[in-house]
Formats: structure tokens, C-alpha cells, sequence
């Protein structure tokens, strides 16, 4: 007969017990053991931009897994091998006896090229490659298929295609046990427990073959700790993990208007504790969550409302419908791969000559006019949106947010992505979308480049028109700006009048008030006073330099793969 299945679980986007295609897949092979790993993938680890809050939030994701396999049997957990997939598995294949490899699908660009290593590797062990899809409603590639093969670039092609590929499937259950693990010797790795790497040196040096221990710095597999890699403190308050998410899935759906009427463009983006939507993207982001878990608790509040008679939201804006946005943001990128990412070589990202002179010369494919902001100043705009000092309160409190807790409302992001680029600052969108991925304990490549490229009008959306004042918009939330009070404490004192335009309150009132409007932020006090900046631009000008910078793009209409900016201009390829 033939032997029992040994089979490795590979955690990846789906840490989680609860409706996992994948890992239910893995038991209906009835292995005779079962190994729930996670494999330290140095593309994430080292190269990608992660900063301390989403390392934690990753790290109490992998915990309350790791608690939970071990809540269902004792003598498992979940198995963390220091080691880049690509050369641990063909050790470990051979090491521990394995016949199926089992994972969940992952469209990103660079974990294709993994997977597509990984198949291989295992195909010439034997071993056998089981791949599911869970991690959004419809399988991207379904989508693209359903869309005529292009990437979705719109709600109603991920609609239409929707319904060609039928019903969002149910969720499932989470198993109620799970098979031994079997041995966990790595005797090819010859080595004994020692310290985790450092991380932040490892990327200072370029370093990538220091791993310390491959089972970690006590030989057992363990989730690390901050301080064992190095990392500097998480400041949010926001935690991971499977248990946590879906505790405030079921907090959400008890309210069932709430749930049921929810619109998107009616949250407010000033509310903080509790903010206004959901807040569950961080759990979507590593699994924690199940989209279809998600997706059908609020579908089934919102089809029990309607069978009583009552209004309940659509999609686009109700909370099914920002769950097809995510799917829409994962079809493009499943189409588009790496091309995705950046406007250089993307045929549906429209090139814009971000702070660079924007005419072109249509007979020699040159840029003969004038620079719209030149590059010193393009770059100090940059440098202080990012910290949190353009003197535009709004904008400011939002990247501090950003910061300290690697989230922001949807309507936030839109304020600052907009300002930067298109609305304001007029830097592309690639620098902005930089920052986000360091910061963002939700970030997820494919919704944050898609939305950025929406809020620059480089795909998506076209209406550069239509531009977010950093005073007005805020005021129609939040008349007593609370929210800027709460992260730009130095305005704590301002009267409600000024709060989103500190710098048109009289001097004695600001000193008053104990801070006084100078400067350019560096300087956070100055005698007995607390300083604030200026307002870097006057805006209503910027907001028209940024208006005829992409009128004139626009009317040239070249995309990422017409033209290349190259040596300080750009020009047509
Ligand atoms: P809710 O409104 O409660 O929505 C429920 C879920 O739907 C979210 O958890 C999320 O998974 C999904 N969702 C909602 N809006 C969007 C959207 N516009 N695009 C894609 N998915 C959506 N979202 C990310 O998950 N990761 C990112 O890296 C990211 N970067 C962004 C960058 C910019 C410039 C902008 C404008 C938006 C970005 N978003 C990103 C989308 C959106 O802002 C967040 O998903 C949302 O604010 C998360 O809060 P929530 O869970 O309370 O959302």
C-alpha cells in the first residue's frame, strides 16, 4: 500500500485557521504528518520596506496561529525556519520524508517567480504541489480570463467578470484537529542555536547570508520577538492576529445597520477611536482575516435587511463593494505583473513628467519647456509631507497618524496621496506609494500601488480637476478639527477658526494659544513657544501649476511605455 502523505502546510497570505481552502485541501489528504511552516523569506524580510509596526503586527499574527494549531494538538505549532524557500526546500523535502507541499495562491509579482522556483524544485523531489486560492473573492487570474485576458481597470469589469465566474463560494469551517508533526531535525544545517540575524544591519550591509540559527536563537522554531531582531519598538496600537479579527469581524456585523447601510464616501475620515470604517485591512493583508468569511457575514446582515423591506448600500460603496475593490486592485496586478508597480514600462499607468518640464517637442520626442517645480524643491515638498510638516494641518496630523499607527482612513489617504501628487506638491506618485509601504501595517502591493495610481489620475481615474483642498475638506468632518488636535498637538490650544489655517491667526493669538506659525517645521519649539510651520505653498497656485501639468500630459497622452525620464528630462522611447 502506499505510505501516508507527509505533508508541509506553507503559511504565506493566510494566517489563519478559519475558511482556508489551502489547508483544508492539506487534511483531505489525511496525512500521516503535518508540518504548519512559515519560511523566512528574505524578499520580505530584507529587500521590501517594513517598518517596525508591521513587523509586530506580523509577528502577533504568527503567535496567535501558532497558539491556535497548538490549542488543537499539543505536539504542533507553527514552525519558523529561518531560510529563503528557494534553497531551504530542497533540504528539507529530503530531510523530513515529504510528499505534498500545500499553499495558498499568490498572484503578487515577485511570488509567482518564488512559487514558479518552488514547483519546480519540488516537481524534481517528487513531491506533490497542491496550490488553493482564499485570498480574495474571485481568483485574479479568473478575473483577468473573464475580462476579455486585460487587467481590471474599473468596478464594473470586476463586476461583469464576477458574474461569468459565478457565486463567491461559502466559507468554510476551521478543522477541529490537526496530524502530528513529524521529526523537526534539520541535520543539514549543521548548526547550532544562536542570536536571530540583525536585521537593520543586514540591510545596511547588503548581507543576506547571515542567518544565525535556521530554527531560531533557542532551536525551537519560535515566533522572534522584536528586540531578538533588532527592531526598533512598535508605536501602534493595532494588533494581529486570527483571534483579534475575528472578534472584530463580530463586532462589526452585531451592528447590523451599521453593516448593512455602511457607505463608503459617507465615513468620516477625521473620526479616530473608533475611526469610522472597519479597519480590518491589516488582517486581510497577512490572512488573519478570510475575505469570504468577511464578505458573507455582511452579505447575509444585508440580504436578512432587504427581506425585511429596509435600504441596505450597493456596491460600489457598500462594504461588499470595497471588498471588489480589493479583488479589482489584485486582477490588474495579476495581469500586469512587475509592470504594475511603477509607471516605467506599464502600458496602463499614463506617464506624467512629474516635476519635470512638461512640453515636449512632438519632432524630436524632447522636453523643451518650462520645470514645474524644480527638483530641490520638489524634494524638500517631499521630504516634509513625509515628516509631517507642510504647515497644512490636515495634511500633517494624517501622516503622523500614518506613522505612529501605520493606518489611515481610506478619505485620509486620499487627502495625502492627492496632495503629493496631483493635488498640491505635484511629485510622483512612486516616491509617495514608497513611504506607504514602509509605514502601512495594512500594506498590500497591489491596493497600494492601484490607489495611488487612482489619487495621482495616472490610471483608474481621470478627473484632475476635481482636487482636495487641505482646509475646506477636513472642515466638512470636522468643524473643531478634534483630529488635528489629536496629532498636531502644538494646535491643541487653536481656536476652532484657524485650525486648518494656523498661519491666518493673529500673532498674539497664537501666542496665546503657545504656539507661534514660523519656519519650516524642523524646529518643533523656540523660547516659550511651541512652533508650527508656514504653510509650504499657497495652495490655490500650486493646485493650478498641478491642473495644467496634467492637462498638458494628458493632451500628449503617453503611458509608461512610451516615454522614460532619464538624465533630469524625459523623452519618448
Ligand atoms: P473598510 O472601508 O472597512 O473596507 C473593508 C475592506 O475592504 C478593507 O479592509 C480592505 O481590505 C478593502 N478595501 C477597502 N477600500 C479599498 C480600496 N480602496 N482598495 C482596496 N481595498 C479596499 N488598502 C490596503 O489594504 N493596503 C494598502 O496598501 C492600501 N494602500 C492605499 C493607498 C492609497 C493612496 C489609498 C488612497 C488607499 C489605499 N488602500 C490600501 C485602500 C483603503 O484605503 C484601505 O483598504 C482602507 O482604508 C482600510 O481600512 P478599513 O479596513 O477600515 O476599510
Amino acid at each position: 500500500p502506499k505510505a501516508k502523505p507527509r505533508v508541509v502546510y506553507w503559511f504565506r497570505t493566510d494566517l489563519r485557521l478559519h475558511d482556508s481552502p489551502a489547508l483544508a485541501a492539506a487534511l483531505e489528504l489525511k496525512p500521516s504528518v503535518l508540518y504548519p511552516i512559515w519560511t523566512w523569506d528574505p524578499h520580505y524580510v530584507y529587500r521590501a520596506r517594513v517598518g517596525p509596526n508591521r513587523w509586530k503586527f506580523l509577528l502577533d499574527c504568527q503567535s496567535d496561529l501558532s497558539t491556535s494549531i497548538t490549542e488543537l494538538n499539543p505536539k504542533s505549532k507553527l514552525f519558523l525556519i529561518r531560510e529563503a524557500p528557494q534553497t531551504l526546500f530542497p533540504k528539507l523535502f529530503k530531510e523530513w520524508k515529504i510528499t505534498h507541499l500545500v499553499f495558498e495562491k499568490d498572484t503578487d509579482a515577485y511570488a509567482r517567480d518564488r512559487d514558479a522556483e518552488v514547483m519546480q524544485i519540488a516537481k524534481d523531489a517528487g513531491v506533490q504541489v497542491i496550490v488553493k486560492m482564499g485570498r480574495t473573492l474571485y481568483d485574479p487570474d479568473a478575473l483577468v480570463q473573464h475580462n476579455h485576458g486585460k487587467p481590471t481597470m474599473s468596478m464594473s469589469q470586476v463586476q461583469a467578470a464576477g458574474k461569468q465566474i459565478g457565486d463567491i463560494a461559502r466559507p468554510i469551517p476551521a478543522p477541529t484537529s490537526l496530524p502530528d508533526p513529524g521529526e523537526t531535525t534539520l541535520s543539514f544545517a549543521q548548526e547550532k542555536p544562536g542570536p536571530e540575524p540583525d536585521i537593520n544591519a543586514i540591510q545596511r550591509d547588503g548581507n543576506e547570508a547571515s542567518y544565525s540559527s535556521l530554527a531560531g536563537p533557542n532551536g525551537d522554531f519560535a515566533v522572534p520577538t522584536m528586540e531578538e531582531l533588532g527592531l526598533k519598538e512598535a508605536t501602534t496600537l493595532h494588533r494581529g492576529g486570527e483571534t483579534i479579527a475575528l472578534d472584530m469581524l463580530s463586532a462589526i456585523i452585531k451592528n447590523e445597520s451599521y453593516t448593512a447601510t455602511f457607505e463608503k464616501p459617507k465615513t468620516a475620515p477625521t473620526a479616530f477611536s473608533p475611526q469610522a470604517t472597519t479597519l480590518l485591512s491589516p488582517h486581510m493583508h497577512f490572512g488573519s482575516l478570510s475575505c469570504r468569511e468577511f464578505y458573507w457575514r455582511v452579505q447575509d446582515v444585508v440580504d436578512a435587511y432587504k427581506k425585511a423591506g429596509k435600504h441596505a448600500s450597493e456596491p460600489p460603496t457598500s462594504l461588499t463593494g470595497q471588498l471588489l475593490f480589493r479583488d479589482m486592485y489584485f486582477g490588474a496586478q495579476a495581469k500586469l505583473g512587475y509592470a504594475f508597480g511603477q509607471t516605467y514600462g506599464n502600458p496602463q499607468c499614463r506617464f506624467i513628467p512629474w516635476h519635470l518640464p512638461s512640453e515636449i517637442d512632438t519632432a524630436t520626442g524632447l522636453i523643451t519647456g518650462r520645470y514645474l517645480t524644480d527638483n530641490a524643491t520638489a524634494e524638500s515638498y517631499f521630504l516634509r509631507w513625509k515628516e509631517g510638516r507642510t504647515g497644512f494641518p490636515w495634511i500633517d496630523a494624517l501622516m503622523r497618524q500614518l506613522r505612529l499607527e501605520g493606518w489611515i482612513h481610506h478619505l485620509g489617504r486620499h487627502a495625502v496621496a492627492s496632495f503629493l501628487t496631483r493635488g498640491g506638491c505635484y511629485v510622483d506618485w512612486e516616491r509617495g506609494a514608497e513611504v506607504f509601504e514602509e509605514w502601512l501595517i495594512d500594506h498590500e502591493a497591489a491596493c497600494n500601488i492601484g490607489n495611488w495610481q487612482w489619487l495621482s489620475c495616472t490610471a483608474f481615474f481621470s478627473q484632475f480637476y476635481r482636487v482636495y483642498s487641505p482646509v475646506a475638506f477636513p472642515a466638512k468632518w470636522d468643524k473643531e478639527g478634534a483630529f488635528v488636535r489629536r496629532y498636531v498637538p502644538e494646535l491643541a490650544r487653536f481656536d476652532k477658526k484657524y485650525i486648518y489655517e494656523p498661519w491666518k491667526a493673529p500673532i498674539a493669538d497664537q501666542k496665546a494659544w503657545g504656539c507661534v506659525i514660523r519656519g519650516d517645521g524642523v524646529k518643533s519649539e523656540e523660547g516659550e513657544y511651541r512652533v508650527y510651520p508656514k504653510p509650504m505653498f499657497d495652495f490655490a497656485t500650486q493646485r493650478e501649476v498641478c491642473i495644467q501639468g496634467l492637462k498638458n500630459a494628458y493632451k500628449v497622452g503617453l503611458h509608461g511605455n512610451d516615454a522614460k525620464v532619464l538624465d533630469g528630462t524625459w523623452r519618448k522611447l
